[in-house]
């Protein structure tokens, strides 16, 4: 639907960061020159320091992610367009049903959705919640 796509260039998004996510391997060791070596890295985005782990080769310094670390990165990269206000948004009136408080999703998102679906929930903040539903 028109009014909730927007564009999103991605190198806006990634920046100066990008690695090699391997879809067919799930797991760490990687080989590049050699066998890469698990390192704790950082990514700072307008200030706050979100702490990450990949594979990097010694050699060449190219930084592989195994399936976990390209989740966890997945996320950091939603809170950097969360936080740069580049997500595709909506606002609802929360509702009260006299005992849960709950908010409806505009149609337009919900047209492939079944009953069977399960809302995971995060949160990341007082208030502010990233929610995943499949
Ligand atoms: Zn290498």
């Amino acid at each position: 639907m028109e009014p909730y796509t927007e564009d999103i260039a991605e190198e806006d998004v990634l920046e100066q960061v990008s690695f090699e996510i391997d879809k067919d391997a799930f797991q760490g060791p990687f080989t590049c020159h050699g066998k890469t070596e698990k390192v704790s890295k950082q990514l700072v985005l307008k200030g706050i320091t979100f702490p990450y782990e990949s594979w990097q080769c010694g050699q060449c310094k190219k930084e592989f992610l195994d399936s976990q670390q390209a989740q966890e990165l997945e996320k950091i990269w939603l809170i950097e367009k969360l936080l740069e206000g580049k997500m595709i948004h909506f606002d609802r009136s929360v509702n009260y049903d006299g005992k849960a408080y709950f908010f409806r999703f505009p149609k337009e998102f919900t047209n492939h959705w079944n009953q069977d679906m399960t809302a995971h929930v995060e949160l990341l903040r007082a208030n502010e919640f990233l929610v995943k539903v499949e």
